[in-house]
């Protein structure tokens, strides 16, 4: 109720992301300037270079069709649920007459979730591979075919998991290896794998490298920070969509998965809103043709 009062119309969404967007006023895109008039289509009009820019200009919600108010309504879903939705259960929520739209919103909102901003895991950091969709399990090896591998980087915290990172990755290639933890993992961190040797090299990259078995095909568990991550990523999966991940689209489950993992103790549900506005402020608008190529999951 708070929350429907709060946004009650779209002058209110639009004040919310002006905020976002311009915290110390406005500012013109193109020029810099901070004056500007507002229009009868309710644009800003720059007094010094003249150009016309929408609050929405250059974020998510560029060019929708849609109220802001029912891109605000799907926001609020979705940081409600516990585990994260489906398409169809957004379209359900919204009303919205189209799959598709719904599907799409997901899709836009889950590459909000993580993009901007990513900061680097730092101190001590657990990582391992694990592989994800196909349907039968694998023994523990480092090719399978149908299969997409995924590096997992989880941050020690006293006894406890802290934040998180997924990088899905071609191979178990030092090459793929060394670029997943580099872009994951601030360097002067202490890295723990097992002795794969496409962690050989981790050394020479700035990290503190500790190797905590040296077989790596022994079941034991001794990366258990790591390992319970891939548990609960493939629970996810499977439980939210029904483990029916396509290879193309797991990079947004990921995201989705990371961005709710690393909020897991938010105890507020509006600061995991505010988030996700945010950011969906803070990135790119997302052409919906860039999307994947597949047909969406039904
Ligand atoms: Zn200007």
């Amino acid at each position: 109720m708070e929350f429907e009062q709060r946004f009650s119309s779209e002058q209110a969404c639009c004040e919310y992301i002006y905020k976002l967007r311009w915290p110390n006023g406005f500012k013109c895109p193109q020029c810099q300037h901070q004056e500007a008039w507002q229009t009868e289509r309710g644009l800003y009009h720059c007094t010094k270079c003249h150009c016309q820019t929408s609050v929405t200009a250059g974020t998510i919600f560029q060019d929708t069709k849609k109220p802001l108010q029912l891109w605000f309504r799907a926001m609020w879903y979705i940081t409600n649920q516990k585990h994260g939705v489906s398409a169809l259960g957004l379209q359900k929520a919204l009303g919205l007459g189209c799959y598709q739209t719904a599907w799409t919103w997901l899709h836009k909102l889950r590459v909000a979730m993580v993009r901007p901003g990513r900061d680097r895991l730092s101190g001590i950091v657990e990582v391992d591979e694990t592989y994800v969709g196909g349907k039968k399990p694998v023994y523990r090896g480092r090719g399978a075919a149908g299969k997409t591998l995924v590096v997992i980087m989880a941050q020690e915290d006293g006894n406890r998991i802290g934040r998180i990172r997924l990088r899905q990755v071609h191979d178990a290639t030092a090459q793929s290896l060394e670029a997943a933890v580099k872009a994951c993992v601030e360097p002067g961190s202490t890295v723990r794998t097992d002795g794969w040797s496409g962690y050989g090299k981790l050394e020479c990259l700035g990290y503190v490298h500790k190797v905590v078995r040296k077989d790596y095909n022994i079941g034991e568990n001794l990366l258990p920070l790591a390992n319970r991550v891939a548990s609960l990523l493939k629970r996810w999966l499977l439980g939210t969509h029904q483990g029916a991940v396509r290879r193309s689209h797991l990079e947004y489950y990921l995201d989705e998965f990371t961005f709710r993992f690393n909020r897991r103790t938010s105890r507020f549900r509006g600061k995991l809103f505010y988030r996700l506005v945010q950011q969906a402020v803070a990135i790119d608008p997302i052409i919906s043709k860039n999307i994947g190529h597949d047909q969406p999951e039904t």
